[in-house]
This record gives C-alpha cells, structure tokens and sequence, in this order.
C-alpha cells in the first residue's frame, strides 16, 4: 500500500468513527485498521542524535529544586524524529518511579489515545515541561520552569516534529509565554518556533471528567493534530 493510501485509509477511519460518536477509547483502537507504513516513513528526519546531547547536558540536574524531591529525571522517550510531540506539565509518582513519561493512569489512558490514532508510542514523543517530579503533583513554579525550559526547547528542535500538543493548562502556558484558559484555547492552532500547537485537556483532567462532551473534544483535538501532521508530512515529501 502507498504511503497516500495508507494516509487515505486512515483519514476515511477516523471520519468513520467520527460519525459513530466517542463512547470510549478502546472501541477506537479495536476497528482502526491496521497501518502498514509507520508514520515515521512519511516524516523528515530530525537531529536524532541532538536528543542525545540534550539529555547529556542535562546530566543528574540540580538546576532547580525539584532536584531534591525526585528519584528519577524523567526526560522523555520516543521517536526522535517523530511527527507529533505530547508535552505534559511534569512527572507524577508513577513516572518518577520508573524514569518514563505519562505511564500511570493518565498515561494509559493518553496510550490508547495515542493508539487510537493509528499510532504507537514508539512513533511519537511524549516529555513534560519539567523532567522532576513537582511534590503532590503542584504545577511547577515559575523558576522552576524558567530552569527547565531550555531542554524541552532543545528537545523539540532537535526532534523538528511537524505538530506539538499540549496537554493541560501549564504546557500551553508555557510555551506561548501567556497564561492560557484551556477550556476556552483548546482546539484552537498556534505556533512555537514556527511548529503549529494544539492545546487539548490533560489526560489527568479527562480522567476526572470522563464525560462524552470531554472525550469528543480531546478526540477532536487530536484527530486535527494528526490530520495537520500528515498534510505537512505529506508537503514536505512532495
Ligand atoms: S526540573 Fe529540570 S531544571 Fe529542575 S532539577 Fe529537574 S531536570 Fe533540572
């Protein structure tokens, strides 16, 4: 199969399941059809090895003082030249426990959203604004953020992702440098560095308010990411 017919048949699923409604996740990921072309393979390489850098001149970071709290740094993980970047706010118990983003309930549920967009987690990348895990889960504080925010900068440049999303208040925040309503922003294009960001509601907030409106506008969100995603893929290959 093309990679237009792949694009083609994924596009026509997702209208499809669309016009079925949202009445949960998994459902999504059981009728997708199976993709035979990774997303990758429409997608320009970023500098693979840059992550490496940044994630060495990170080191075992004291920058800030979630340092002192923290029992892992959670840099992020997945695809160095994916198409599509998740960024959350920062680590829960969960990540902090194990190094890796969004792996607890929220994570999980984030997974399947992910999956039910003809994506695996491979494909994509998924970090937060801060890689230490805030006590108590706050949001990060402002100097907190200013010391951090540097590598998520050089994470997603030099992981060149056509789409950035973001999940929850504090991401879309922070890297449009403004406080954002995010009942009112998401859904709704912007740009960081020139990369077109989509702000949708944090999987957290999603599990808290598990309602059909809520999942139809985090789906709606994401089918737009991935359908802008493809259509710049699909430019810069041409
Ligand atoms: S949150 Fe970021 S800046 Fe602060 S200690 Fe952790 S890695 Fe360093």
């Amino acid at each position: 199969m093309s990679e237009s017919d792949v694009r083609k048949t994924v596009t026509q699923a997702l209208r499809g399941l669309a016009a079925e409604g949202i009445d949960g996740w998994p459902r999504r990921t059981a009728v997708l059809p199976v993709v035979e072309a990774s997303p990758t393979e429409t997608t320009p390489p970023g500098d693979a090895s840059a992550l490496d850098f940044v994630r060495d001149d990170l080191g075992e970071c004291t920058r800030c003082g979630l340092h002192e709290g923290r029992n892992a740094i959670v840099f992020g993980e997945g695809n160095p030249n994916a198409p599509i970047v998740f960024i959350g706010e920062g680590p829960g118990a969960e990540e902090d426990r194990t190094g890796r983003p969004f792996v607890g309930r929220a994570g999980e549920l984030l997974t399947k959203m992910i999956n039910a967009l003809g994506y695996e987690r491979s494909d994509i990348y998924i970090c937060n604004i801060v890689k230490c895990r805030p006590p108590g889960n706050r949001n990060p504080l402002p100097d907190e953020v200013a010391s951090c925010l540097p590598f998520l900068e050089r994470q997603l440049e030099a992981i060149a992702p056509h789409v950035v999303v973001t999940l929850g208040k504090p991401a879309v925040s922070t890297l449009l440098g403004r406080d954002i309503a995010i009942t009112r922003t998401r859904g709704t294009w912007h740009e960081w560095n020139n990369i077109p960001l989509m702000p949708t509601f944090h999987p957290a907030y999603l599990l808290r308010n598990y309602t059909r409106e809520t999942r139809q506008a985090v789906w709606d969100d994401l089918r737009a990411a991935k359908e802008r995603a493809d259509e710049l893929a699909a430019i810069a290959h041409a």
